[in-house]
């Protein structure tokens, strides 16, 4: 299968919380969409590794993903190494998309900026012919490196490149995040720890920033998006002409 995009979260969830508005966007507007989640967020205060997978492929058709896949890297460990680009790499040569999404360069969890890092070395070298790697029926995969990357927001602001309009898609996103039951909107916490996200008003600062950004471009509720491959390629400007921001 071959997708239109191709977006990374080093935990699952991350891409629910960062990009999944414009990830339903672009799947209703007829995209192919894949997500790749780096590790199984074992090290997370709340859950199981195993309940977090069953919660990501309930998240993913909410989204209407076309596929989602788990490489099972360790939580908490991500260092930039060839022992972990290379299952990157064999999943960018599988999927062949046009764009990846990645997490953001910088966050409050050094998991996220330590993914950025590694993503971005390992989709470089999916486009060297001498790294050779292998497909699930042992044949050698084609090289391919994707046309554009982004950076999605996560915790930590950043000055965007441009913002994505989720005014159609913030209810699917929200549904989505509460798919993940163990981690979000717990109002009675049990035995398990109370953590930085899993008080219900966490939603409320989710939805402001949506509300933050949106406004910001002149639509109602938005995501934040920086181009990696900088600088933007154009031919023509029919993406501005689409919109009208308050100036
Ligand atoms: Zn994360």
């Amino acid at each position: 299968m071959k997708a239109d995009i191709l977006a990374f979260g080093a935990h699952p969830d991350d891409t629910e919380l960062g990009c999944s508005g414009t990830l339903a966007s672009l799947v209703k507007q007829g995209q192919t969409v894949v997500v790749a989640d780096l590790t199984r967020g074992e090290m997370g205060s709340r859950g199981t590794a195993e309940i977090r997978l069953q919660e990501a492929q309930k998240a993913a058709d909410i989204i209407g993903l076309a596929d989602r896949v788990n490489l099972g890297l360790p939580d908490t460990q991500l260092e930039n190494t060839r022992e972990f680009q290379i299952p990157i790499i064999e999943v960018v040569r599988r999927y062949k998309p046009h764009i990846c999404i990645l997490p953001a360069p910088a966050d409050r969890h050094p998991d996220h900026g330590n993914a950025s890092a590694l993503l971005i070395d390992a989709i470089f070298y999916s486009g060297l012919v001498k790294i050779e790697t292998k497909d699930s029926d042992r044949k050698l995969q084609d090289i391919h490196r994707p046309s554009h990357i982004i950076h999605y927001m996560q915790d930590r602001p950043f000055e965007p490149d441009f913002i994505f309009d989720i005014t159609g898609t913030l209810e699917t996103k929200e549904k989505a995040i509460k798919a993940f039951a163990t981690q979000f909107n717990v109002a009675d916490p049990g035995d398990e720890p109370e953590t930085y996200i899993s008080d219900p008003s966490f939603f409320d600062s989710l939805r402001a920033r949506a509300k933050h950004l949106g406004h910001l471009a002149g639509f109602e509720y938005g995501e934040a998006f920086q181009y990696a491959s900088s600088p933007f390629p154009a031919r023509n400007l029919d993406f501005l002409m689409g919109t009208s921001p308050k100036r």
